[in-house]
């Protein structure tokens, strides 16, 4: 049983991801659809293709199911429930339809070709290709979206398709780890042909990843990045940032050049404005840059009656969600005991104590890290069956029954079907 769901399962995804688009039959008409919407896509669902060649042009790469449009507005359903891929329609089973995410700007119906227009390279000039037709459905609605069709120079490619991190934090490498995931499991299964262009890097400022773990963990991270091509520079630090490229200082002090299609900051913490402002307010009490000074029972230095937990505070923990709510489940306790004080009741308030439950973080390929305190030491452990662990311990620190049903749910539906990659 369970083989044929796994099965069932694999078919869903296989048929939700066609590897290619199939080659067109020279001997058959070609029946060009201008559109992805209501109009259009009925016309495919019901096109026999065995009699002509189908090719869609259109700026959308799905088909939105717009009734439900306005439930989306308020949350009460989500966008991407009522959006299908136009993949999974045009090659739903043998049905072979050639998609191009494109705007028609133009149709000369005496020589029966439509122009489509196609952003070609760095500083955006556009050129326009035509396209040829027997018979041309246009289906465009009555108000169409400007994309452009992407078809840029290859060193445009390369540089829209790297993908950069900033910061080599658990934030950084948690990030480029379900970045490589979403390249791996889905991307590439999309567009194989951009497969080997799709590129990861890491920049960190240190000489390692990840200063909090163990060097044994700190290993490991990194020889899984170097399995899953996800180049890490160490030693290396952004000095500054332009709209197509960051410039670094390298380990040999060389200030480099790299161009990124996505960058993603991951630098660490700094403390909100408010936080500031309150600061300066007080700065006689207040000398630290990095967040609010507080004792050891959370009083601010220098505000009567303020308390200060988590992030905005600085203390000899780190800015984590373990610290934030031990100090949180503390300060209600003082706040019990100081009412029942109030009342007349001998109660001793104790100060803050925390208690390091350990750390964990995902790396990408199913695997994550934990260091954990045993006994009065610590254990070191990373793989997938971390992984698992990781998973139970995040679902069961959720504070509500539907986060935990959400997040599970929202696991196995990427698994069954693929993560969601339509706008
Ligand atoms: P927050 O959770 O940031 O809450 C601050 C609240 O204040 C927000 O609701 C915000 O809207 C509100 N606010 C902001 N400005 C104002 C204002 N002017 N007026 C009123 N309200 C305002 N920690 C772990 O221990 N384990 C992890 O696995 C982990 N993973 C993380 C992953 C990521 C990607 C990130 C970014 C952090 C992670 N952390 C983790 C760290 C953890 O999230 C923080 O330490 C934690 O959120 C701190 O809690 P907090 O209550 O102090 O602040
Ligand atoms: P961080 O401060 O831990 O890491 C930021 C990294 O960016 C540092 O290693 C720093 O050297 C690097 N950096 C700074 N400026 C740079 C530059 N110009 N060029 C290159 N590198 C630069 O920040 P974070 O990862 O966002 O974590 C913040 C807090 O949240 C930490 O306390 C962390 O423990 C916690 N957190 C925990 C988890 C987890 O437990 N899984 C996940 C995310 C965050």
């Amino acid at each position: 049983t369970v083989g044929a769901v796994g099965y069932g399962a694999y078919e869903i995804h296989r048929k939700r991801h066609p590897h290619e688009q199939k080659p067109f039959d020279p001997t058959k008409r070609t029946v060009v659809v201008l559109g992805s919407g209501w109009g259009a896509v009925s016309f495919l669902k019901s096109i026999n293709t065995d009699d002509y060649n189908v090719m869609v042009v259109s700026p959308r790469n799905y088909f939105l199911f717009t009734p439900l449009l306005p439930s989306c507005t308020v949350g009460t359903i989500e966008l991407r429930s009522i959006m299908e891929p136009i993949r999974f329609i045009t090659q739903h089973k043998s049905r072979n339809v050639r998609f191009y995410e494109s705007e028609c700007t133009d149709i000369d119906p005496e020589s029966k070709t439509i122009s489509i227009s196609d952003v070609s390279d760095i500083k955006g000039a556009v050129t326009n290709t035509t396209i040829p037709y027997d018979y041309l459905v246009m289906a465009v609605g009555a108000d169409n979206q400007t994309f452009g069709f992407k078809s840029q120079t290859p060193e445009e490619v390369d540089r829209l398709l790297h993908m950069v991190v900033v910061g080599g934090g658990p934030t950084g490498v948690e990030y480029a780890a379900e970045l490589h995931d979403f390249l791996k499991d889905d991307l590439e299964v999309w567009y194989p042909e951009l497969a080997d262009k799709f590129r990861i890097t890491l920049v960190e400022a240190l000489p390692n990843v990840l200063p909090m773990f163990s060097s044994q963990l700190i290993q490991y991270t990194e020889s899984t990045f170097k399995q899953n091509k996800i180049e890490v520079l160490t030693k290396t630090m952004v000095k500054e940032v332009a709209d197509k490229e960051i410039k670094v200082m390298d380990a040999n002090k060389n200030i480099v050049s790299i161009p990124y299609g996505l960058l993603v900051w991951a630098t660490g913490n700094c403390p909100r404005p408010l936080t500031r402002k309150l600061m300066a307010r007080i700065k006689d009490k207040q000398t630290s840059p990095r967040g609010l000074l507080v004792d050891d029972y959370m009083r601010v230095a220098g505000a009567p009656d303020m308390y200060a937990i988590g992030d905005c505070t600085f203390s000899k923990y780190a800015p984590t969600a373990q610290v934030a709510t031990q100090q949180g489940l503390y300060l209600a306790s003082v706040f019990e005991s100081l009412a029942r004080i109030e009342e007349g009741q001998n109660k001793k308030i104790t100060p803050f104590e925390y208690s390091h439950q350990g750390s964990l973080a995902y790396i990408g390929s199913d695997k994550a890290i934990a260091d954990l305190p045993f006994l009065n030491g610590n254990v070191s452990v990373g793989g997938v069956a971390t992984y698992v662990f990781w998973r139970s311990v995040y679902i069961s620190n959720m504070f509500s029954f539907r986060n935990r049903f959400l997040v599970v749910g929202d696991w196995m539906k990427s698994k069954v079907f693929g993560r969601d990659v339509s706008r």
